[in-house]
């Protein structure tokens, strides 16, 4: 039997890492000023807790400043956006990011809305979004990012062939489909009120799954050779209690099916990290005058 090719995210991540810390310290050589990235956590929801410390080690390894910004979970959002505000205006930060999900009393769309889209280096924005959609130069999300760096890895040229994305979130659904037509792909949307998913997805060349769902996809959800790139990322704990994240794709039964796939851990997760400090020096160049640089 042939199985898939694994498509190794940590490596990829690392090249990007690698080349992120090489602009880093040209902008320091050039500028006398070191890129900066500010991580704003509200609350003490465990998983972002996590994701936050992630983002921070990934800063120091690239020579991106990070400002490690803590707020309690009861902060009013008029008292969130002045703090956002107030990084607005800080010359020493150059992305802000605002590690979601924010409580419940706050509406996540203002307090995205409040951050600089020139800052805004989750390119969730409204401007930033609609700039994506028009295909104009814009801060890209950086977990499609990672998604579309993995594809390219397996195709060259993407155009013609069906992609299939499971999963309509404005954080990876939406951005993906966007992505994908901008290489002209052939898309087709999958979401939870959708019949049929598995014969859908068995139409596709390049599956990806963003829908928070352990082991949805399974083999036979597969055309032979396609590309899967999977997404989720879903708590497993294993029986004796320890820590394990799987995700939303049935790895065993695919990987005997599909042509190539990204594994869960070491898949997209790491990627997201990569394009995040990508983005943090896109804006640094931006806010300095500099062309953007080539990546
Ligand atoms: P959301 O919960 O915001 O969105 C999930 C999407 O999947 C929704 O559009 C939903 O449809 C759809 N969906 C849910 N169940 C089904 C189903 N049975 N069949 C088809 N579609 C379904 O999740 P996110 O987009 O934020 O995240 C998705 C996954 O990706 C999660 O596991 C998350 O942890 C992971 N993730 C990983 C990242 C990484 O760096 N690797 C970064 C961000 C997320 P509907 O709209 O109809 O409700």
């Amino acid at each position: 039997m042939r199985l898939a090719t694994v498509i190794d995210g940590t490596a990829h991540a690392a090249a990007l890492r690698r080349r992120a810390a090489e602009i880093a310290g040209r902008l320091r050589r050039e500028t006398g000023t070191a890129p900066g990235l500010a991580t704003v956590l509200v609350g003490d929801h465990p998983a972002s807790q996590v994701y936050v410390r992630a983002k921070g080690r990934a800063c120091a390894g690239a020579e991106v400043s990070a400002f490690d910004i803590r707020l309690p979970g009861d902060i009013s959002e008029a008292r969130l956006a002045s703090e956002i505000e107030q990084l607005n205006r800080d010359e020493r930060i150059d992305g802000v990011l605002v590690q979601l999900p924010l409580p419940r009393h706050i509406d996540p769309h203002r307090i995205l809305g409040s951050i600089d889209p020139a800052k805004d280096v989750d390119g969730f924005h409204p401007l930033n979004v609609g700039r994506l959609w028009n295909g104009l130069p814009t801060m890209i999300p950086c977990t499609p990012q990672g998604c579309i760096r993995l594809l390219r890895t397996v195709h060259i040229d993407l155009s013609g062939r069906h992609a299939v994305v499971i999963g309509r979130s404005n954080i990876v659904g939406k951005p993906l489909v966007a992505l994908l037509l901008q290489a002209d792909c052939t898309v087709t949307v999958v979401h939870s009120k959708t019949r049929n998913a598995d014969e859908i997805c068995r139409s596709a060349d390049i599956v990806i799954a963003a829908a928070g769902r352990p082991g949805m996809v399974k083999g036979d959800w597969i055309k032979p050779g396609a590309t899967v790139i999977d997404v989720g990322i879903n708590p497993a704990p294993t029986p004796e209690g320890r820590g394990r994240v799987v995700g939303d794709v049935d790895f065993l039964s695919v990987s005997e099916i599909a042509g190539a796939i990204t594994p869960v851990p070491g898949g997209v997760g790491p990627m997201t990290i990569a394009c995040l400090l990508l983005n943090t020096l896109l804006a640094a160049c931006r806010r300095r005058g500099i062309a953007d640089p080539a990546i």
